[in-house]
């Protein structure tokens, strides 16, 4: 870590006015001075013709999904979410905003129970196929129910798999490892949720719990995994194959909005709010997005005040160089997706092109949209999941400053996470929402 002096910040925020404020915990909006037209990208290390592979490899995976979760089997072993319209909650939270609300409801994704059902899954799922492959088990064209036999889990319990969470990135690899029959370490630190740790171990995961900062938990986890020949980090800090996993989102969007009769278009642009931690799961769903719908979707990204590490790496363009703790920001939020101190490397330099901008929120504000939405529409998200849900009233200075009309526009709120969350948490998470209406 760097730790620049009070003098050396100075320095920064001269550069870059904006890290004033940002340094200051003050809830800021970003315009990203790098957007670039989809057609005018430089080269990108990934392409269309990757999110298509990726779906295919879900679709493969479709009939063993479907055997080990019934839960997917309305699905068909597509691990999907609903998109609703939110229209009390625009009635009565947002009616100065044009256009149409809706939610995308990630927080119901079977499995894993937030976005990571996406990226995590994926990536233990690619592993697994390329091991099978390998050692002549499987090929492409069979029906993977095989996968569910004891033969399959004899061979993959001689592999690990390890992965630094905080919370949920921890359940979905650990969750669907362990189900394949592999050996699954998940390092976390001290303060994650006891009820991630507790289901973890109930599904036959090993837990392993640090004392210090999570950057910790995730540096001792890539160690030791990587000192097991047989050994796979899944490393949020850098990885391809998170970020394909959640990009197929935007393919199954596409359809989604389709089915509704939503068109995309000049004149019905489409506004879309995430929230992000290392930038994983936004990114990857902004590049799908961008590939689908062209400059048509303007994407945002939600940081809390106290960990706004994409904020700060595009900011300042040094990308994963920084942390927020380099700048004196403690990552200190109650918002446990998205208290990440540094971004992705493999992401942000793909998001640099293509997010529109980037806004931050305090905590009180994460779980007033809670029991707003709550009350409003009887959906439950975990506090980290709502932070988009302030989308829409946080862009105008991009909408006047791009001239786009609303009138016809779309706004989607990214819903990360929350139908795994116990009762009694999501009572008292509730409940201080509602002392803050
Ligand atoms: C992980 C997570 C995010 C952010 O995803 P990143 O890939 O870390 O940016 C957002 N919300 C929830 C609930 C999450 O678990």
């Amino acid at each position: 870590m760097i730790v620049y002096t009070k003098q050396e910040i100075a320095e920064w925020q001269k550069q870059h006015p904006i890290l004033k404020d940002i340094v200051d915990l003050k809830p800021v909006f970003w315009m990203n001075p790098n957007l670039k037209k989809v057609n005018e990208t430089a080269s990108l290390p990934i392409t269309r013709e990757d999110i298509e592979e990726a779906e295919l490899l879900w679709q493969r995976f479709a009939p063993f999904l479907e055997h080990e979760f019934p839960e997917t089997s309305e699905t068909d072993g597509i691990i999907e979410s609903p998109l609703r319209k939110l229209t009390n909650l625009q009635v009565e939270w947002f009616p100065a905003v044009d256009g149409e609300y809706y939610l995308k409801c990630d927080h119901e994704l079977p499995v894993a129970g937030s976005i990571k059902a996406r990226g995590g899954i994926y990536e233990v799922l690619q592993h697994a196929e390329k091991l099978a492959v390998e050692a002549g088990m499987v090929n492409k064209d069979d029906h993977y129910d095989v996968l569910s036999s004891e033969r399959f889990k004899a061979f993959f319990s001689q592999y690990s798999i390890g992965v630094g969470s905080t919370g949920n990135l921890g359940l979905s690899i650990g969750i669907i490892s362990a189900k394949l029959g592999f050996n699954v370490s998940v390092y976390m630190s001290i303060d994650a949720k006891q009820w991630k740790k507790d289901l973890l171990r109930a599904e036959g995961a090993k837990v392993i719990e640090y004392e210090g900062d999570f950057s910790e938990a995730i540096t001792a986890g890539r160690e030791q995994t990587n000192s097991d020949p047989n050994g796979y980090f899944v490393d949020d800090e850098d990885s391809k194959h998170l970020f394909l996993g959640y990009s197929v989102a935007a393919l199954r969007l596409e359809k989604q909005l389709q089915q509704k009769n939503i068109p995309v278009d000049a004149d019905h642009p489409l506004f879309v709010y995430l929230p992000c931690g290392v930038g994983g799961s936004p990114g990857g769903i902004t590049f799908g997005l961008k590939q689908v719908f062209g400059d048509h979707v303007h994407c945002f990204f939600v940081e809390p005040t106290h960990s706004p590490s994409v904020l700060i790496g595009l900011a300042t363009g040094e990308m994963d160089h920084v942390s927020v703790q380099d700048f004196g920001i403690d990552n200190r939020t109650e918002a446990d997706g998205l208290a990440v101190g540094r971004p992705s490397r493999f992401a942000t330099v793909i998001s640099d092109q293509l997010v529109s901008g980037i806004y931050t929120l305090e905590d009180d504000e994460l779980y007033r949209l809670l029991a707003m939405l709550a009350d409003s529409e009887a959906i439950y998200l975990e506090p980290s999941a709502t932070a988009g849900l302030a989308g829409p009233e946080r862009i105008f200075p991009y909408i006047r400053e791009h001239h786009i009309a609303m009138n016809h526009a779309t706004h989607i709120a990214w819903a990360t996470g929350g139908s795994f969350v116990p009762e009694k948490d999501m009572k008292m998470f509730y409940n201080k929402g509602k002392t803050l209406t």
